[in-house]
């Protein structure tokens, strides 16, 4: 058949075609404004400085615990990130969702990829829209190896983004303002791993000198006599990723008004993976939960190897309803899917 009657013939297809494909493309387009529009009616999307408009649904789920306020994302082995965003302050960084990147203090606990992914981007990203002043707080041990990280990506990105990484261990308070500090704790884990207390301090008058006038104070000020207290109130504590240990012992951590603590393996079936990678198994809470005496205790670096629905049922078998009423599950919310772990470390 000649060329030309084969368009001829098939040029009602050949036009339908077209017009179908640039209706297509049309409608496509209003969907897609329709639907950022209806984001941005929402709330949900945001306009940025450059005057695009972008969707920023978040991935973190909200809770409050207590009066804490917490933001965060945590799987085993994926990404774990939790953001105090009233108290300043961040758990690991996962990767580096906004919420966390508007907060100004970032304890890192340790270098496994699922909690440090994000620190480059963290620094980066502050530096981009303008803000100032962020720093992590780090195991001394690993400072050297993320200040090469971020010069590494200097050489990538053509220039360095300021940093700051600030070398902790136990015993060595970072003081955020003069009413908290945050408080490392060793935990039991591979590599160098800290948990971290955040500590709201108060001053409070000794007993002694509550009938003397605030004049009769500033004397004894004066004469450098010490007048207050020093009252330490733990807010929240973080035991990172970490197996049961000694850590437990510490009042600001056993006392803590939320104390958020891993539980990644539920299954018996997972019992050696949990000890030879050094974290908390279900078996272990029986135990953990008689140690401490918090009101409020949040599980988060659950395993995808089980459902969270099922980690509750079997949460139910090993506790009493005095412990259950304590607890919380982070990542305790309508979910879509559940896929298969890798097995990179956790
Ligand atoms: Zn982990
Ligand atoms: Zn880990």
């Amino acid at each position: 058949m000649p060329a030309s009657s084969y368009v001829i013939r098939r040029a009602p297809i050949l036009l339908g075609g077209a017009i179908y494909g640039v209706y297509r493309k049309f409608s496509y387009d209003i969907e897609v404004d329709t639907i950022f529009f209806r984001l941005r009616a929402s709330g949900v999307g945001k306009r940025t400085s450059l005057g695009d408009s972008v969707a920023m649904a978040s991935r973190l789920t909200e809770k409050t615990v207590g009066e804490v306020r917490i933001q965060g994302f945590s799987l085993a082995g994926e990404e774990t990130v939790i953001v105090l965003p009233d108290l300043n302050v961040a758990f690991d960084i996962g990767r580096a969702p906004r919420e966390a990147v508007h907060v100004d203090h970032i304890c890192l606990s340790h270098g496994h990829m699922d909690h440090s992914a994000g620190i480059a981007y963290y620094f980066s990203q502050r530096n981009f829209q303008g803000i100032n002043n962020g720093c992590a707080l780090v195991h001394h041990k690993l400072v050297r190896p993320l200040e090469d990280l971020m010069q590494v990506w200097g050489r990538i990105e053509g220039h360095v983004s300021p940093f700051r990484f600030i070398g902790v261990d136990e015993g060595e308070d970072f003081t955020v303002h003069r009413g908290l500090v945050i408080r490392p704790f060793r935990v039991r884990h591979p590599g160098p791993t800290l948990g971290f207390s955040i500590i709201e301090v108060r001053k409070k008058l000794k007993p002694e000198y509550a009938d003397l006038s605030g004049q009769q104070i500033v004397e004894l000020k004066k004469q450098n006599i010490p007048v207050e207290n020093r009252l330490e109130i733990p807010r929240v504590a973080y035991c990172a990723d970490s197996a049961l240990g000694n850590y437990l012992e510490h009042d600001f951590v056993r006392n803590a008004e939320v104390l958020l603590v891993e539980c990644t393996f539920i299954d018996e079936d997972h019992l050696e993976r949990a000890r030879k990678g050094q974290h908390t198994h279900l078996r272990d809470f029986p135990e953990l939960m008689g140690r401490v005496r918090s009101p409020n205790v949040v599980l988060f670096h659950l395993t995808r190897r089980t459902g969270i629905r099922e980690s509750k049922r079997m949460l139910e078998q090993v506790l009493p309803k005095t412990d259950l009423e304590r607890i919380t599950v982070l990542m305790d919310r309508p979910r879509r899917s559940m896929r298969s772990e890798s097995g990179q470390q956790e």
